[in-house]
């Protein structure tokens, strides 16, 4: 079974992902990490955001290994463990840059269906239910309003200090851009996938979210037991 999990930056994705994945005994990929992968690599090696073919063999060349630990998912971009580094702004704004580009898509896309064959997966993103696997058994569509999401990011942020108001000014900001630019692009845009349940994650908790989405998943296991 293939648990697609979609929606806007900081709508909770990686932690729910995370938490079902962790009940369901199955391994949960986000793949959000791979175009964050792409963007800093680029950025390090100084690839023009402009550069579409450069980038499309960037993005191709990359070998990405997602490794479970008790903490979380870590990802290996060519080896080097990469995670902690692609969580920065610069990195987050070339990441939803380089993701609009249709041949880093492929490339990537690619990838995530060869990752998600081998059983049961949770995989999170923007283009899951839509695109990498329409036929998922279970889609979700996570959102969150941008206050929630601004005030979330906040709180994970190193440089925030809890209740700066000009902080989560700037942090909606940026959110409110990502998502502007994930949901206008051509090539996958974010959307709801018809048939994908929709959850408002503002006013629930995690836990919340996730009992819902195993009710769900509980749902459709018994209505197709061999699935
Ligand atoms: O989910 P995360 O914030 O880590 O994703 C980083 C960026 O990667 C997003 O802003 C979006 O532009 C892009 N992305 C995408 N398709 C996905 C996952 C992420 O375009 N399936």
């Amino acid at each position: 079974m293939v648990i697609a999990i979609d929606g806007p930056a900081g709508a909770g994705k990686s932690t729910v992902a995370r938490l079902l994945a962790q009940r369901l005994g199955c391994p949960y990929i986000e793949t959000g990490a791979m175009y964050r992968a792409v963007g800093l690599f680029a950025l390090r090696r100084g690839v023009p955001l402009s550069d579409a073919p450069a980038l499309e063999e960037l993005a191709g060349d990359i070998h990405y290994r997602f490794l479970s630990t008790a903490q979380g998912n870590r990802l290996l971009a060519d080896g080097e463990d990469i995670t902690d580094v692609i969580r920065g702004e610069e990195v987050s704004q070339a990441a939803s840059i380089v993701s609009a580009l249709p041949g880093v898509r492929r490339a990537l896309v690619r990838r995530q269906r060869e990752l998600g064959r081998s059983g049961n997966v949770v995989m999170e993103g923007r283009d899951i239910g839509t695109k990498v696997f329409p036929d998922a058994e279970v889609k979700v569509y996570l959102d969150a309003s941008a206050e929630v999401r601004g005030r979330r990011r906040l709180a994970q942020s190193d440089a925030g200090t809890p209740g700066d108001p000009a902080r989560l000014k700037q942090l909606m900001a940026e959110i409110k851009e990502r998502d502007r630019r994930d949901s206008q692009r051509a090539d996958s845009p974010l959307l709801q996938a018809p048939d994908a349940i929709y959850l408002d994650s503002s006013s629930l908790t995690i836990d919340q979210v996730v009992d819902a989405i195993l009710q769900h998943v509980r749902q459709r296991s018994a209505a197709e037991p061999r699935a």
